[in-house]
């Protein structure tokens, strides 16, 4: 059947950029009309829907006739929206999303003599399975050659979207023994694991109507933006996503000139068109501004469930760079992509709510104080089980944020150190004590503070009770806590399947003692007693916290990634995600490998990719440079200095040919000790250089171009 285009609703900008017509401004019309949406399936297969509806809470299996209703909805809405293909789209565990575009159209081969196309049949087993080869994705040993089959299913509670030609459907990717390769597949589990033990405590404090208990995510995205061109032009941004090398220019951030400043018209008119495409596609998009370092800015959506907000981010950044391409701009998401200057995080504000059954619903949020003393005791109970998932899986929390990247990041410039401790707020922190010593749950209710400051122009401001604390790792933001340690190019689906884990393990470790007998408050005080010394509200900047952190309150200092890998797979871990369902013992070691193996990689092409830069590029820029300068009075530390740069790049070669052939946790630790040291001696050279080096000669793009170029 011919089913007519949709000339209704807003068409993407990207299209409109594309055959130069003029983008209408972002409207309500925008939001979702990309997005294939409960309303939608509702109206388009409403008795369908509404079995889905339960089956997606339930886990219970469709009848094939549901699948199929369900898939021709999909299927004529997105066609409608200009789709010809469609794609499960999914997370293995290598940090970009996967996709198999698969066309709506086939042949009709009833008169094998004519080519004649017809429309495929997209049905139910096409929606709800597609095979693929899992041993070509990084799976830590659970797939191989010969046992290779791997499967995506649609997440049911991820709506698919359309964008340009294809519907994507965001979904699981599990091997053929039910294990999971993905990103996606833990988080729901984690999700549960807090579902199931979240309504169990929340039972316990007497709150009987809750139907589910969810997780939320808002996430905060910086990110640096570099002229297309002059990207070109830096095989380390290409290759590695960050520089290796590069001094950073006189005037950089020390100015404070950049936060909140006036942006770029390149970057302004490129947030505008983003902003309709992430509109477009369900995303609501909110904020952006210009973040604390030349060319760095930072967007922000709306919070939603877990699972959508890491789909949405996903999407976000593989929308942003294909749409920055056509803007001649490349983004970039690297931890820490320019020395000298901040790095790219994503910060992941996370809240836990409890849905009331009752018709109507509502909500209660777990992580918000309030007037009511209900409120109160639900915000004390989860606020100290979160110290409790800190102070003892502060190791599982950390490996939330490893990673090559991060290394450069964690501990430095406005991130938080590599210290995982809970930042509640000093009040809240005072009231944990006095629980400890035997006090009330109730009394801490967060009220806002009228703010005065002395002018008649302006109206008072109505602020947090609390300050804020951007040392903390774990702030906590009046109505949820925010994870600042996650990198900017991260999957979060990572760092949220761990902190889900250990909040919901807390839950359980509650629940157990209120089970055994105890009060909530006794509870909550015997809770605090072993965890209140993960709550920290000092300056985590400080020099003399890392040696209380470990001295004196016995918090884990896992200064890099290797350190925190070696963590991961301990036989407390395998139990505490076997216990909750979110990894077996097997998933658990072979994640490790993962992110060791990926770790070793990492460093490896950055080493590979200095080398060359300098053996090709630099130190012939040397050479003619010396030319021109050598013997005279004008030489100056040059000759000197070039030949420190063919020692120290010798010894960063020596180095990588040294690396030894074993396990991946043996080269990740070598690449670790070896080469990350190495490469920073040369790097200390190149940018000695680069400073002395006549202008013109420096065969790369300077700091200067590249930051503020566009
Ligand atoms: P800030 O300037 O404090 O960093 P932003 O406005 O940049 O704040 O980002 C805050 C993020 O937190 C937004 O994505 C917002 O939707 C999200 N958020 C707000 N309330 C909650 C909540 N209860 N749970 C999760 N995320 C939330
Ligand atoms: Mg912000």
């Amino acid at each position: 059947a011919h089913v007519k285009p949709d000339t209704t609703t807003p068409r993407s900008p990207a299209q409109d950029l594309a055959s130069k017509e003029t983008g209408a401004a972002l409207s309500p019309a925008f939001l979702g009309a990309n997005l294939f949406t409960d309303d939608k399936m509702r109206q388009a297969a409403p008795t369908a829907y509404s079995e889905l509806e339960v089956a997606r809470t339930t886990g219970a299996p469709l009848s094939r006739k549901v699948k199929d209703e369900i898939a021709k909805a999909m299927m004529d809405w997105a066609v409608k929206r200009g789709a010809v293909n469609f794609a499960h789209w999914f997370s293995p565990m290598r940090g970009v999303n996967a996709q198999k575009h698969d066309g709506f159209m086939d042949l009709d081969f009833s008169s094998p003599s004519v080519l004649k196309p017809m429309r495929k049949d997209f049905d139910g087993t096409k929606l709800f399975m597609a095979e693929t080869d899992g041993s070509s994705f990084p799976n830590g040993g659970l797939r191989f050659t010969h046992t290779a089959a791997a499967f995506n299913s649609w997440d049911m509670k991820s709506p698919p979207f359309v964008r340009g030609e294809t519907m994507y459907i965001p979904s699981c990717f599990v091997a053929w023994t039910g294990m999971a390769l993905d990103e996606k597949t833990p988080l729901l589990r984690s999700m549960a694991a807090i579902n199931e033990q979240g309504k169990r405590l929340l039972g316990l404090i007497g709150e009987k109507s809750i139907a589910e208990v969810r997780t939320f995510v808002g996430w905060e995205q910086e990110f640096f933006v570099v002229s297309k061109e002059a990207y070109l032009r830096r095989p380390d941004l290409m290759m590695c996503n960050r520089t290796v090398i590069g001094a950073p220019p006189p005037a950089n951030q020390q100015l404070e000139l950049g936060y909140f400043g006036p942006m770029p018209n390149a970057v302004a008119r490129y947030c505008e068109a983003l902003q309709k495409e992430l509109w477009l596609l369900g995303c609501p998009m909110t904020t952006y501004h210009n973040e604390v370092a030349p060319g760095q800015h930072e967007l922000a959506p709306i919070f939603s469930v877990s699972n959508v907000a890491v789909d949405q981010n996903m999407m976000c950044m593989e929308l942003m760079q294909s749409l920055a391409d056509m803007h001649g701009l490349y983004i970039c998401f690297h931890e820490k992509p320019f020395k000298g200057v901040n790095g790219n995080g994503k910060h992941n504000n996370w809240s836990v709510q409890g849905i009331l059954s009752s018709p109507g619903g509502g909500s209660v949020n777990m992580m918000k104080p309030g007037k009511a003393e209900q409120d109160q005791v639900r915000f004390m109970v989860a606020t100290a089980c979160l110290a409790r998932g800190i102070k003892m899986h502060g190791d599982v929390v950390r490996c939330a944020c490893i990673g090559a990247g991060n290394d450069h990041r964690l501990g430095a410039q406005e991130a938080p150190p590599a210290i995982m401790s809970l930042f509640p707020g000093v009040a809240v922190e005072a009231h944990m004590h006095a629980i400890v010593k035997g006090g009330p749950l109730t009394g801490y209710t967060g009220e806002q503070k009228a703010l005065k400051y002395g002018c008649n122009n302006t109206q008072e401001i109505t602020v947090n009770a609390e300050d804020r604390n951007r040392t903390a790792p774990f702030p906590h933001c009046g109505n949820r806590f925010e994870f600042r340690a996650v990198g900017g190019p991260a999957n979060m689906a990572h760092a949220n399947t761990l902190i889900n884990t250990v909040l919901a393990d807390s839950f359980c470790a509650w629940s157990d003692l209120v089970e055994g007998g105890l009060s909530p408050r006794d509870a909550t005080a015997k809770i605090l007693e072993e965890s209140i010394s993960a709550v920290f509200t000092g300056n985590g900047y400080d020099p003399e916290w890392p040696k209380i952190a470990v001295e004196e309150r016995g918090l884990l200092n896992l200064h890099n990634t290797v350190t925190a890998l070696d963590t991961f797979a301990s036989e407390k871990n395998q139990e505490l995600f076997s216990k909750h369902g979110v990894y077996l013992p097997e998933e658990v070691k072979a994640r490790a490998d993962v992110m060791f193996e990926k770790y070793f990689l990492t460093i490896s092409i950055e080493t590979k990719t200095m080398i060359e830069m300098i053996n090709t590029a630099l130190v012939p820029a040397c050479a003619k440079d010396l030319k021109t300068y050598e013997g005279t009075a004008l030489a100056g530390k040059r000759p000197a200095l070039y030949a420190s740069l063919l020692d120290a790049v010798a010894a960063l070669e020596a180095a990588y040919d040294a690396i030894p052939h074993a396990d991946v946790q043996t080269e990740a630790h070598y690449v670790s000790d070896a080469l990350v040291p190495a490469m920073a001696a040369v790097r200390k050279v190149a940018d000695e250089i680069e400073v002395v080096m006549e202008k013109g000669v420096y065969p790369f793009p300077t700091y200067l171009e590249l930051l503020t170029g566009h």
